[in-house]
């Protein structure tokens, strides 16, 4: 039997396409990266769907590309060598939320908003963490390439908080992982083996997750954002460890851009927030305060007049959604997170808009501080998608800016293979040599995302 019919026969005909324009679509992203091939489109509804069709694809060698919301912009579920797309979006089941325990229990289909949305009806004093991403993107996808939300700096990124998950092996076996292994309750991922982390970060390589057990956290009453700007780059790093110092802010933003000119600037956006007015009114006295005296005076400047509509989007979950994106004309839009030591940023700052300036474009910048430890560094370059030119210019910068990263001693995060061919290439290859025993191990006939996490 053919591999459609027996693919039909595993989800049913309206859930497989093997039809051109649907190869098509999923053929390609929204970012900068070229297209590729595609053979089949499959839309699971259930784990044993996922598992038939796995070990389908395993006894057939035929690779597998798991997708969410497909929006990492680094054609991470595009495949490199064909195959099938299996994209989870009808799996889009809210199993389970604990509201005591303070987690949810979620299918790989479910949205940033479809969580959001169901939370502020059914449980409105708790919250998810949301990345300012388009709201369609999945919590799992996000979790999975260790994503980051509006209260990552005050929690820790997006997989820190993954209590457990189901996941089906490329080999068939359906895994539970974390105390929903042992219990039905997955309030806990600990204290175990770490295994989610044989999910995590691997861009699919490792097997395809059905459920997700992510935490929940208080949502406050008020919250403020407060804005302060400086010109002075090189305070940058001092300016961030001052402010976590404190451990009072809910989300913080380095933004900039050079237009419109009042946007030149180096600004510090702080969320704050609590559950009484008195708790946000001490907050804003102190962040007030450590500015006005921060490196004895006149350094950095508070934006008393803050224009409202933007504070709503400073305001808004998720923030901002990416005012950078469509800067320019044309709807193409990638960044290359660069996940940097905060000594690092006032570099990374310059060279940004020199990049920026050599490929013809305007700076545009949106940073996000990570607890206290790290800053998701964007290099953010939007482009025209009918203009070849264009779109190389930006493969070049992001090219560029992936090796600035590297060589200050960065992260490179969500990166498109060929960053994932830098990064291994200058790792320990003790650790390459681990992954790729790991990934041996889990997915012998190399099945999952094939190229991703590889060398040539
Ligand atoms: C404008 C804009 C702003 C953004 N801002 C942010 C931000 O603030 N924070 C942030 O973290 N990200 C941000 N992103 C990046 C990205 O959109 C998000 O991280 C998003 O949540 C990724 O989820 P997704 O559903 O699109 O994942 P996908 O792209 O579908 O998948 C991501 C990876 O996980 C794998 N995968 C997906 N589902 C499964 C599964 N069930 N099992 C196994 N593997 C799976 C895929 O194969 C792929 O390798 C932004 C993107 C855009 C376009």
């Amino acid at each position: 039997m053919d591999i459609t019919r027996q693919l039909i026969k595993i989800v049913g005909e309206d859930r497989v396409s093997a039809n051109a324009e649907e190869r098509f679509i999923y053929s390609r992203d929204s970012g900068a990266q070229p297209p590729r091939s595609v053979d089949y489109v499959v839309m699971p509804k259930t784990t044993e769907e996922v598992r038939e069709v796995v070990l389908l694809a395993n006894q057939e060698k035929i690779p597998v590309t798991p997708l969410g919301g497909g929006f990492t912009l680094s054609a991470l579920v595009v495949p490199n060598q064909g195959g099938m797309v299996l994209d989870m979006k009808q799996m889009d089941r809210i199993i389970e939320v604990d509201e005591t325990n303070r987690y949810a229990l979620i299918e790989p289909g479910v949205s940033q908003a479809a969580l959001q949305a169901y939370l502020k009806k059914h449980h409105p004093h708790l919250q998810h963490s949301t990345p300012e991403a388009p709201p369609t993107v999945t919590v799992v996808g996000n979790a999975l390439i260790q994503g980051h939300g509006h209260i990552s700096p005050r929690y820790g990124i997006n997989s820190d908080m993954v209590n457990g998950m189901e996941v089906v092996l490329p080999t068939g076996e359906v895994c539970k992982i974390g105390s929903g292994a042992i219990d039905s309750s997955w309030f806990t991922r600990g204290p175990l083996p770490d295994l989610p982390g044989l999910f995590i970060g691997w861009f699919g390589t490792t097997g395809i997750v059905t459920k997700l057990a992510i935490k929940l956290f208080p949502k406050p009453a008020y919250r403020e954002v407060l804005a302060f700007y400086t010109d002075e780059v090189n305070l940058i790093s001092e300016g961030i460890f001052e402010v976590t110092q404190l451990d009072l802010i809910e989300d913080f933003f380095l933004i900039s851009q050079e237009k419109p000119d009042w946007m030149d600037h180096v600004f510090f956006i702080l969320i704050i927030s609590g559950h009484f007015e008195e708790e946000i009114a001490f907050k804003r006295k102190v962040f007030k305060r450590l500015f006005k005296e921060f490196k004895g005076g006149d350094k950095f400047t508070f934006v008393e007049d803050l224009h409202p509509a933007l504070e709503k989007r400073f305001l808004d979950v998720p923030p901002l959604a990416a005012l950078a994106a469509d800067f320019r004309k044309g709807g193409g839009f990638e960044y290359t997170g660069a996940i940097l030591p905060i000594d690092k940023v006032p570099q990374a700052w310059k060279k940004g808009i020199e990049i920026a300036h050599k490929y013809g474009m305007v700076c545009s910048y949106v940073h996000q501080v990570l607890l206290g430890h790290s800053v998701m560094f964007g290099f953010n370059y939007s482009f025209n998608r009918a203009d070849e030119e264009d779109i190389e210019k930006t493969r070049a910068a992001l090219a560029e800016s992936n090796q600035f990263t590297l060589d200050v001693g960065g992260m490179i995060w969500k990166g498109e293979v060929e960053a994932q061919h830098m990064m291994l290439k200058q790792m320990d290859p003790h650790t390459v040599q681990l992954i790729q025993r790991v990934k041996r191990l889990l997915d012998p006939n190399g099945i999952m995302n094939p190229g991703n996490w590889e060398l040539d």
